[in-house]
């Protein structure tokens, strides 16, 4: 069969493969000169430093069905996330952890005495945390949501931690012991030769072709048997519900000779400084060896048309729009949305390849006319 794919990330990528290999034609369609979304990774030909164009990325999974399919296409390198925090004119250890509850408190306590302590700190009062801030101050108390989570929150989603879901709070732990490894997952590396290269080799195959430089437009998908759409789901529809919300990232790019921060993440918690990280990219790849430095000041705000939507702002306003789009879709037919952008979620990378795995098995087993609008429902 001839089946049209919207979109060379993650998404597009690894379906447009599994259908390759199952031997139909995948033909990609991709706006940006460049495959592999928003995980794009190049080398700046000035330092030679490999650069997340569109933001810091850490490979890590528990699902070793992802990691050895990654690992097929791609040699990687064991990388730990260690992210620093600089908050009240201190550098803190992240995810909050004993020796972070040690420093900020200026003690010496031991797992279980720090855990009794944190609990005295927390307010027992709140028994089912619904929002964020409900959900850090019945695990960290006042002091810690105060100096690493409010100031950073407000920044990254120009909401009140009020306002937020405590879902979004529970992607990170707590640790009462002193392991600094921002992610508990089984397997986590990063690919010697970037995501882009990774996503070249999962795209090179015969029965693959993709364009550059090529926006999809709804007539495209007449002659395909089936079209699989990894780009926005409002912009499917040409935004004629109006737009989902979107938060998006400014990078105000620097460089510098030498190591400039140290490490490759530093998260600033206070609302005053008017960015959320800095990143440094050449400790993404600490095998390599740079005398300059490429740095991102990342700042946050409201996605408006034209800009990259980022993060998924999921409010109530925007589920509410979000199930007119579903409907929308499900009325619409020859098409599965995907990706995170297609189904309007935050996906990690692995997640993000394990659906697309999924949504091929089903394809490859229910043929193109059973295929539904969505293989993992949005909402
Ligand atoms: P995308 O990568 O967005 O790809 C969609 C593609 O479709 C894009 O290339 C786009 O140009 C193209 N497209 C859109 N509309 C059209 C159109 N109309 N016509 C043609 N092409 C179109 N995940 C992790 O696992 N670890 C991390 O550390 C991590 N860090 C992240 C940091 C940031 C700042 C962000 C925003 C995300 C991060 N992620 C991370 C998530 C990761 O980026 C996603 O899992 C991944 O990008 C999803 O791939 P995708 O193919 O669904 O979407
Ligand atoms: N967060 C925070 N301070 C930090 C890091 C994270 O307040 O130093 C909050 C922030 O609201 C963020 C959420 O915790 O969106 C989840 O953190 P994660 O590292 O998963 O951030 P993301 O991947 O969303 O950038």
């Amino acid at each position: 069969m001839e089946i049209l794919l919207v979109g060379a990330g993650l998404s597009g990528a690894v379906t447009a493969r599994g259908l390759a290999e199952a031997g139909h034609r995948a033909r990609i369609v991709e706006s940006r000169d460049h495959v592999a979304g928003n995980c794009h990774t190049e080398r700046d030909p000035e330092t030679g430093v490999m650069v997340h164009v569109y933001g810091p990325h850490i490979f890590h999974t528990d699902d070793t069905g992802v990691w050895d399919y990654v690992t097929r296409f791609a040699r990687f390198r064991p990388y730990k996330n260690r992210v620093k925090a600089t908050t009240r004119g201190e550098v803190f250890s992240l995810p909050v952890n004993l020796h972070t509850i040690n420093q900020f408190y200026r003690k010496t306590l031991r797992p279980d005495e720090a855990r009794a302590f944190i609990e005295e700190q927390a307010d027992t009062s709140i028994t089912d945390p619904q929002s964020f801030e409900e959900q850090a101050l019945r695990f960290v108390g006042p002091d810690l949501y105060e100096a690493f989570f409010k100031g950073y929150t407000l920044k990254q989603w120009g909401l009140h931690p009020r306002e937020l879901p405590a879902s979004i709070l529970k992607r990170l732990p707590v640790r009462f012991s002193y392991d600094d490894n921002y992610f508990a997952h089984a397997h986590q590396g990063m690919p010697e030769e970037g995501y882009t290269a990774l996503v070249e080799k999962i795209l090179d195959h015969p029965g693959i072709s993709v364009e550059l430089n090529t926006r999809f437009s709804r007539d495209m998908g007449a002659g395909a048997d089936h079209v699989f759409y990894s780009g926005p789901l409002d912009g499917y529809f040409d935004y004629q519900l109006g737009h989902l919300g979107y938060r998006t990232l400014d990078f105000e790019r620097f460089t510098y000779q030498g190591d400039w921060q140290g490490c490759a993440v530093m998260n600033y918690g206070e609302e005053d400084v008017p960015f959320t990280r800095i990143t440094e990219h050449k400790h993404f790849a600490p095998w390599e060896e740079h005398a300059g430095s490429v740095l991102y000041r990342e700042y946050s705000r409201a996605c408006a048309p034209g800009d990259i939507p980022y993060y998924p702002i999921r409010q109530l306003r925007e589920k509410a729009l979000l199930a007119d789009y579903v409907a929308l879709a499900e009325r619409t037919s020859g098409v599965t949305f995907l990706g995170r952008l297609g189904t309007y979620r935050y996906l990690d990378m692995d997640v993000t390849i394990r659906e697309a795995l999924n949504v091929v098995e089903m394809f490859n087993t229910r043929g193109a006319d059973a295929m539904p609008a969505f293989a993992v429902p949005p909402l």
